[in-house]
């Protein structure tokens, strides 16, 4: 898990261009955080900033790259978190975890000179589950946390920061963080259809050596029901067949056997959780 959110704080270089599909939710996305850029004509207005954005969809499907455009887009410090980060730790030290996000968040805005910070945090329900009455529940305390740092964002205050929250789970959310001014904006980020896969095929076949007469649209008619992250990998496998081979181009043979490979992994993988 370490690792993964190493990968993810990363630098917020990515931008909404360079994710495949999802035309939607980029679009609803860029019109949230225009609130955030357009905030001076917001407050004019009196109208209340978005302070959560929350990105519902199954896995692998763009939503961590989804949060790192809109750092890039809104010129923003990007903080990650993973609600898996929180499993197994001792009361109390959830809640400073988050303390330590928002306090994070501020210091490096103000270090890098940054009106806006946004904080994303994966697996939001992890620590966001229905709080059921009067159940001790671990993750209260980090919650409870959680809700009073929102509660605590003022647009007046620079940074001016935004959570964006991913989760495949929002029917397991407890409502309080559903509430007004606090993850009030939901975006839907589903798998992608045949023009979703084909830009995504596209996107990560740029930096790949293909031979000319390959049909990528094929490829996306094979891979139905993948997601983005399992296209990543048909690429990836592919162009693994193809050095295998010992060829300098990868064939439309070889994005077929990966179609598969990858298809049958994900088996495999299934079985061995159940
Ligand atoms: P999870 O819920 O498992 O955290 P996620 O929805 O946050 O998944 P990402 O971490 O954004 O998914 O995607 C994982 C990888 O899959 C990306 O680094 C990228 O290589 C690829 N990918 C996923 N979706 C897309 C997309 N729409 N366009 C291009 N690449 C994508």
């Amino acid at each position: 898990a370490q690792d993964k959110n190493r990968k993810k704080q990363g630098l917020a270089k990515l931008t909404f261009e360079q994710i495949g599909g999802q035309e939607s939710a980029k679009l609803e996305l860029r019109e949230a955080l225009d609130f955030m850029v357009r905030h001076e004509e917001i407050s004019k207005f009196g109208i209340r900033p978005i302070k959560g954005i929350l990105l519902t969809g199954p896995p692998g499907t763009g939503k961590t790259l989804l949060a790192k455009a809109a750092a890039h887009y809104t010129n923003a410090v990007f903080v990650a978190a993973s609600g898996s980060e929180f499993v197994e730790m001792y009361v109390g030290v959830g809640a400073s975890r988050i303390r330590d996000l928002f306090k994070e968040a501020r210091t490096r805005a103000a270090k890098e000179n940054k009106e806006n910070a946004i904080i994303f945090i994966d697996e939001i329900e992890v620590i966001g589950g229905k709080r059921e009455g009067g159940q001790q529940r671990e993750y209260d305390q980090t919650l409870n946390q959680l809700l009073t740092e929102m509660d605590g964002i003022y647009s007046s205050e620079t940074p001016r920061i935004l959570l964006i929250a991913a989760t495949n789970r929002k029917e397991m959310l407890d409502s309080a963080l559903l509430r007004p001014g606090r993850f009030d904006r939901h975006i839907q980020v589903d798998l992608p259809d045949k023009k979703g896969r084909m830009h995504i095929l596209e996107l990560h076949a740029q930096n790949k050596p293909i031979e000319t007469n390959v049909n990528l649209e094929k490829i996306a008619e094979e891979s139905f029901g993948f997601s983005g992250a399992q296209l990543e990998s048909v690429m990836n496998e592919a162009a693994i067949y193809a050095m295998r081979d010992g060829l300098e181009q990868i064939s439309q043979a070889h994005l077929s056997m990966a179609i598969d490979k990858v298809m049958l992994g994900e088996k495999t993988d299934r079985q061995a959780t159940e």
